[in-house]
């Protein structure tokens, strides 16, 4: 049975259950951070996951997303911004996120910084997001330029730089898919011995986190495993 039928039996505090339960079954040295992918969910779902426990919620779209935190601001919920971003919305984001994870360009980083200092709230939390498949439409840094990036985030003093983000293209095989985790593993391990702020490698989604965690993520990004398939 695929994933998306079999969790549609579940109540949403089963699916988050389970999702703990394979995560502490594999048993990895590190922490592994849940994060809640509620883009296109109502309000009324992200408050259900919170009491379930989970703190941590992704959202794609700024404009859907301030109406839920409004609605949801009597909640201390840590929001991640985790879709393409578009300059002029780089104040909105930087004063309302706690943390962005698909930073990737400088332009984009200079200006959340800005904004964030100017409103006074401490560093936010970013996230290089990284172009590992090297897909031509997709967001994310080219490998080549990951460097330069980091040394410009790490700059910025509105932001922190935590760490990296990527998502695979999804047709690849098992074999390639597991490959382009380690590689952004070892881009991971090789940046955090010059910037001691890293922390969280951000990769794995419904699909694939299981492969992810094993092969060193420490946070992942899961949608449709804990809210069910996502209408259009
Ligand atoms: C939608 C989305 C996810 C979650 O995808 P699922 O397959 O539903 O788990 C994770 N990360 C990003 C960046 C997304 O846009």
């Amino acid at each position: 049975m695929s994933i998306q039928h079999s969790i549609l039996q579940l109540t949403l505090g089963q699916r988050i259950d389970s999702i703990r339960n394979t995560i502490q079954e594999l048993k990895v040295d590190n922490e592994v951070t849940l994060v809640a992918v509620s883009k296109t969910q109502p309000a009324s779902l992200i408050a259900e996951a919170f009491q379930e426990g989970v703190t941590h919620f992704g959202e794609n779209y700024l404009q859907e997303a301030l109406t839920k935190q409004n609605t949801l601001k009597h909640l201390p919920i840590i929001w991640h911004f985790i879709g393409p971003i578009q300059s002029n919305k780089t104040a909105l984001i930087a004063q309302q996120f706690d943390w962005v994870d698909s930073v990737d360009r400088q332009k984009i980083a200079q200006r959340l910084s800005e904004a964030r200092l100017l409103s006074g709230k401490t560093p936010l939390s970013v996230c290089i997001q990284v172009n590992i498949s090297h897909e031509l439409s997709k967001s994310g840094v080219d490998e080549k330029e990951l460097p330069q990036l980091a040394h410009c985030v790490s700059l910025c003093r509105g932001l922190q730089l935590r760490g990296l983000m990527a998502i695979p293209d999804p047709r690849l095989s098992d074999t390639e898919l597991r490959m382009q985790f380690r590689k952004m593993k070892d881009w991971f391990d090789q940046l955090r011995q010059q910037y001691s702020s890293m922390d969280t490698l951000s990769m794995g989604m419904t699909q694939d986190y299981l492969m992810a965690i094993s092969e060193g993520a420490t946070q992942v990004r899961v949608g449709t495993g804990i809210f069910g398939v996502r209408e259009k």
